[in-house]
């Protein structure tokens, strides 16, 4: 397959720029003086040079937003002007759409136009949503019983208090939208952030930076510190002063969190990576479930922690559905992700490429096919063929470890339990499809399914209002929804003897 990468693209991004760390509301060079390239991973050519925070570089951002917390106006906000101010980064977001999915495209590969439809108003959302938050915490009145003091009497209540100072560590498939599903939650609590992208793609959470300070929120409340995980990440979870840590990526670099985040006992949320069933039932609306597969694959070119990467098909339906989602890979429109005809971008980096790639020779040597795709796309960049795999076991590797690129594994099944047994067989339980006009069927497999998010006849469906996360070794807690607030907040009982 041959791709097309016109260029050079006309964009207003100012190539070979140089972008600075943000710590206490000021821009600022790395301690070290060192900086970084972040590339366009469609070309190779480099985009930017970004200041290459490290365990200094951390240690002040931590400094300067335990300044926040404690001292600044920030904590003195009453919950409303709070509110407002996360209201109005949702606006700038909005008002800065087009700018935001343009940069999110050139550093990830993404098709803008996927950007702007998903990624910068799903941001823009969470953060109004939040904003909603700031002013409807609240604790409770308790009567307390208390058998060793008879007679007796106390008025008890419940305080929500932000958790403090947490750092956050997100990955580079949704740069701007982890780092507002990330920072939403912490502002509407009063907590304050030192925020680490990935050193795939810090440009959009530098620019979301100046936007925060452009609506209103007190320098030094959030700190956006890129940098390597290894260096930077790594210094961030294991500070003694950070009161909690969230975490977006791989399940790998899950366990070198808890490991980190255990010298002080910070607190931990983790949302880690998945391999997910999507199951089409003998009764589905065939068409709808076989576009509701590939979407569920091969969006955001497959870099998604939740993609339906393993496909049940029931026996009967199993040629035409695999014919089906073949025929979609085929039709994807590979190229520059700023080409408005581009329909699948490049991967992030050569490390997910040849990540990728190596999983396609494991699938061949471990003796499954692909009947559509199954190779690299010639260079410049790191494209990849959307690939659909048959004939894989469920002890192969690319049935059981994440690939996190467009490839798809379909396998024939005919029982129920035989079915509901191998789509929980994983040590991931992030989310599932299921397919089927069966209403009984459908809401029996969702409870039996060790999943966080289950979608019935649609896939990848994200909202500010829905929890999403994982079971098992897909991760600790839930971001969004009102859930996502208790990884932020503390409670505190207070008792008055009357
Ligand atoms: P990753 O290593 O887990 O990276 C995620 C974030 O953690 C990045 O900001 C990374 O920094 C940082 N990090 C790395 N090592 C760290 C450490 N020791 N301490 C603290 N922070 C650290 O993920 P990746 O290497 O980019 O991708 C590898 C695989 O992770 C993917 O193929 C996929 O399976 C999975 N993944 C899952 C998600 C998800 O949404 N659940 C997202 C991305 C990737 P750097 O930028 O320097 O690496
Ligand atoms: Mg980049």
């Amino acid at each position: 397959m041959a791709i097309a990468v016109p260029g050079p693209h006309q964009t207003s991004f100012e190539r070979g720029s140089s972008r600075q760390l943000l710590i206490d509301g000021q821009w600022r060079d790395a301690a070290s003086g060192k900086s970084f390239e972040t590339l366009d991973p469609a070309t190779g050519e480099v985009l930017a040079r970004v200041a290459e925070g490290a365990a200094q570089d951390i240690d002040l951002a931590v400094q300067a937003a335990r300044r926040a917390l404690e001292d600044g106006p920030w904590s003195r906000m009453t919950p409303s002007e709070r509110g407002r101010v996360i209201h109005r980064v949702g606006d700038l977001v909005m008002e800065h759409a087009d700018e935001l999915a343009e940069l999110e495209s050139l550093d990830n590969g993404k098709p803008k136009a996927v950007a702007l439809a998903a990624d910068v108003p799903l941001a823009a959302d969470l953060f109004w949503y939040m904003a909603g938050w700031a002013t409807k915490l609240k604790g409770g009145t308790v009567t307390p019983s208390v058998p060793y003091l008879p007679g007796a009497e106390f008025h008890a209540y419940t305080l929500k208090e932000p958790v403090g100072v947490v750092g956050q560590v997100i990955p580079w498939n949704f740069p701007l939208l982890m780092a507002a599903w990330k920072l939403g939650p912490a502002l509407a609590t009063g907590c304050t952030v030192v925020l680490k992208p990935a050193e795939q793609t810090p440009l959009s959470a530098l620019r979301l930076g100046e936007l925060l300070l452009e609506a209103g929120v007190p320098g030094g409340v959030v700190n956006v510190v890129p940098g390597f995980g290894e260096t930077a990440g790594a210094a961030l979870a294991a500070h003694p002063d950070v009161d909690k840590i969230a975490f977006t990526g791989s399940t790998e670099v899950g366990k070198l969190i808890v490991n980190a985040a255990s010298g002080n006992l910070k607190r931990v949320s983790l949302e880690l990576g998945g391999k997910s069933p999507n199951i089409i039932f003998e009764d589905a609306d065939v068409e709808a479930a076989i576009a509701g597969a590939a979407q569920g694959i091969f969006f955001n070119q497959g870099e998604v922690c939740s993609a339906g990467s393993r496909l049940y098909v029931h026996q009967e339906h199993f040629d035409q559905v695999v014919e089906g989602v073949s025929a979609a890979a085929k039709a994807i429109k590979v190229g520059h992700g700023l080409d408005p005809e581009t329909e699948m971008g490049p991967l992030v980096s050569q490390e997910q490429f040849d990540r990728v790639t190596g999983y396609l020779g494991i699938g061949e040597s471990e003796g499954s096919r692909a009947v559509a795709g199954g190779r690299a796309i010639d260079g410049p960049g790191y494209f990849v063929e959307p690939t659909v795999i048959v004939d894989a076991q469920p002890d192969h590797r690319i049935i059981r470890e994440e690939v996190f690129g467009p490839v798809i594994a379909a396998m024939p099944f005919s029982d129920v339990d035989d079915l509901a047994r191998q789509a929980n067989d994983s040590h991931y339980g992030l989310a599932a499809g299921v397919w089927t006009s069966d209403v009984s069927k459908a809401h029996k497999l969702a409870k039996r399914i060790k999943a966080g998010t289950v979608h019935v006849n649609t896939y990848h469906v994200f909202s500010a209002e829905l929890p999403f996360g994982g079971y098992k070794q897909s991760g600790w807690g839930r971001e969004m929804g009102e859930e996502v607030l208790s990884n932020y907040l503390e409670t505190k009982s207070v008792i008055v003897g009357l």
